[in-house]
């Protein structure tokens, strides 16, 4: 089993029945989500599905300050989610917000690298704000923040690999659309360069997908377990490592009990 360690989705766009979609989820390898959505949709999606879902709460980095983080947390939310900044990550501007982070011992979820295109941009969105060289600046003030990278800082995959192997904080995935089109030989070179496994570079690995959820009958996951199952078995990854990225990191990480 695992968890989905970044999913979308609105639970108001459900029409079904709650526990028939979480028994298929979970009968297809899935058995939970760590939603990240604004605080309201995270509620609205635990009261729905109950325990399927674990609420990651997206701030607006620019404009929330400590006291939004802190009521976020208090409603139940694992971790805040910081994406779209104004400035770089590492900017002193947004140190308030993960001092108290790091105070509460709640983690910090940070989209890395390229953001999906939808509409016209009201102010300039820079991918190189949110690439990992910026996340390692915040792991090096705020030690004992923990940190999930999204996305593995695509394109800047070395940079990922060097921050999460280096920064015992910092923990990475390959949710999104870019990593699964790499080939397989490109990852394992990267986790088990000339075939051999290199285990601090992939210990803090969580499974992740970054699909949307909440539609009965569809099941959008799937690809990217086959995707996964094909690394792990690719570059000969134990059980135990298998575990631990399908489940035991983010529980370590979202503080699940
Ligand atoms: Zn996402």
């Amino acid at each position: 089993m695992r968890i989905d360690c970044h999913v979308h989705g609105n639970p108001d766009d459900f029409a079904g029945d709650a526990g028939v979609y979480v028994a298929a989820c979970r009968q297809r390898g899935i058995e939970a989500v760590v939603l990240i959505e604004d605080l309201a949709t995270c509620l609205r999606a635990v009261d729905k599905f109950g325990d399927f879902v674990i609420p990651v709460v997206r701030v607006q980095m620019d404009a929330a300050g400590v006291r939004e983080i802190e009521e976020a947390i208090a409603a139940g939310g694992k971790g805040i989610k910081f994406i779209r900044p104004a400035a770089p990550y590492g900017d002193e501007r947004y140190w308030p917000l993960y001092d108290a982070l790091e105070r509460a011992g709640v983690p910090a979820i940070f989209h890395t690298g390229y953001l999906g295109f939808r509409q016209r941009e009201e102010r300039p969105v820079q991918m190189e704000y949110m690439r990992a060289a910026q996340v390692e600046v915040v792991s090096r003030r705020f030690p004992d923040l923990k940190i999930l990278m999204s996305h593995y800082s695509n394109p800047w995959w070395d940079e990922a690999w060097k921050v999460s192997w280096t920064k015992d904080n910092v923990y990475a995935d390959l949710s999104g659309g870019t990593a699964i089109h790499r080939s397989l030989n490109f990852w394992s070179d990267l986790f088990a360069p000339d075939g051999e496994l290199f285990v601090p570079s992939i210990r803090k690995l969580c499974f992740g997908t970054d699909v949307r959820y909440f539609r009965a009958g569809e099941y959008p996951f799937e690809p990217y377990i086959t995707f996964h199952d094909k690394l792990f078995d690719r570059i000969g990854l134990s059980a135990a490592l298998r575990e631990q990225i399908n489940r035991g990191n983010i529980r370590a990480l979202l503080n699940l009990t």
